[in-house]
């Protein structure tokens, strides 16, 4: 089938919760993707920051299979080998975390963060303090728990009741932070809000806000489900503010496309969630553990470059001096363009014809989270697209 019709028959039987370009993806090989028509892309979206290692890795494809002939699926109730490996990587690549719940999805993941603070919290001091503190433009699941954990008002209509407890204070506003009262028990952060706009924290807050936290048993909590396992140069975020998180979630990139997420604490929330505290049928699936385990190993020497190409990037998008492009942020391969004069859906649109496939987030941003795994070739022609695109517009 080719686009026309499949953009028809999907229209005709998938509810309309996305608005779609009319493009039917059919493949895809490294940094490239190739539409039902034939035509090529180069990949700057990793399908939202998921595709990791780019698209059809031979040692991803080989690790899959290899775990389907094996053995795909047994329930957390009894113990794996993917599972138990795949948690001790991520406690060592976190800095010395203590454990890790595995989950399907970057919500969810949240959701357990947030069962954990207020547990943590009722164990120790009671009830009266489960008020968790977002930051306003974040964003953190879809969930009803987690619409109302999103500081942004957009995403607290029609759905009501919302989940209770969440408070939301201006990102950098150390004062609004500190005004809080004593039933707060948590801090979520982002240390980019992604969707809300790729908006990097000032590290300085960042690392006040630790410490207030540490002072107040309020536990710091990080939504590292778009920044982490790689995005930004770093394995997590946090790692470039010299903090420790008491926990994060993750999830996107985790498992190279594979439905996959979960959150990892540290050790004095090692015992919080005990036996019929929190579970999920698929969470930890063999297969998905041991894709994540590929990409964990094909991600570690790839770090470094990550970094270098975001630089890279930036400078370039600097140099082409567009007018539509007013400034770039953000860190390592999770960039943000704003974009003055112009809609970034309609630039998407026109970068999609000439070949480029990128995102959008926030209102006025073109956002760029291509697979990590991307190489100095492809960067390029990506960019050269842009310039084009921007240029002769
Ligand atoms: N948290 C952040 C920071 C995200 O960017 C997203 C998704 O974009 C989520 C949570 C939700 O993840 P999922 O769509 O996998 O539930």
């Amino acid at each position: 089938m080719t686009n026309q019709p499949l953009k028809h028959l999907s229209d005709q039987h998938i509810l309309p919760t996305y608005a779609r370009y009319p493009v039917a993806f059919t493949k895809g090989l490294g940094c490239r993707l190739w539409d039902a028509d034939g035509k090529e892309y180069i990949d700057f979206m990793s399908g939202i920051g998921v595709t990791s290692i780019g698209h059809a890795h031979p040692a991803w494809i080989q690790a899959i299979t290899t775990q389907a002939h094996s053995l795909a699926h047994v329930s957390n109730l009894f113990y794996t080998e993917p599972g138990a490996k795949l948690a001790q990587r991520l406690c060592t690549i976190s800095g010395g975390m203590a454990g890790v719940f595995f989950s399907n999805s970057g919500a969810e993941a949240n959701e357990g963060l947030i069962k954990t603070a207020r547990k943590y919290s009722s164990d120790k001091y009671g009830t009266g303090r489960a008020t968790i503190i977002t930051l306003e433009g974040s964003f953190h699941g879809r969930t009803i728990t987690t619409l109302a954990a999103n500081g942004q008002d957009k995403f607290h209509h029609h759905f009501h009741p919302f989940t209770p407890g969440f408070r939301y204070v201006k990102p950098g506003d150390m004062q609004a932070l500190e005004a809080q009262g004593d039933d707060v028990c948590a801090l979520l952060i982002e240390t980019i809000q992604g969707e809300g706009g790729v908006m990097p924290l000032d590290a300085k807050y960042i690392q006040a806000a630790a410490k207030l936290c540490k002072e107040r048993d309020w536990l710091l909590l990080v939504d590292e489900v778009q920044t982490g396992i790689g995005r930004t140069g770093k394995w997590f975020g946090y790692q470039h503010f010299d903090v420790m998180p008491d926990g994060i979630s993750f999830a996107k990139g985790i498992a190279g496309g594979l439905p996959f997420g979960g959150f990892i604490v540290a050790d004095k929330l090692r015992e919080t969630l005990g036996p019929g505290d929190h579970g999920s049928t698929y969470g930890g699936n063999l297969i998905c553990a041991a894709a994540a385990l590929v990409v964990l190993d094909i991600l570690e020497p790839l770090l470094p470059q990550v970094a270098a190409n975001g630089e890279y990037i930036c400078e370039k998008i600097n140099e082409m001096n567009l007018p539509q492009v007013a400034e770039v942020r953000g860190r390592g391969l999770m960039l943000g363009l704003k974009i003055v004069g112009d809609t970034p859906a309609s630039i998407n649109v026109k970068l999609l014809e000439s070949g480029l496939a990128a995102l959008t987030a926030g209102t006025d941003i073109l956002r760029f989270l291509p697979p990590l795994i991307i190489n100095k070739k492809d960067v390029d022609t990506g960019l050269k697209i842009l310039h084009n695109t921007l240029a002769s517009a």
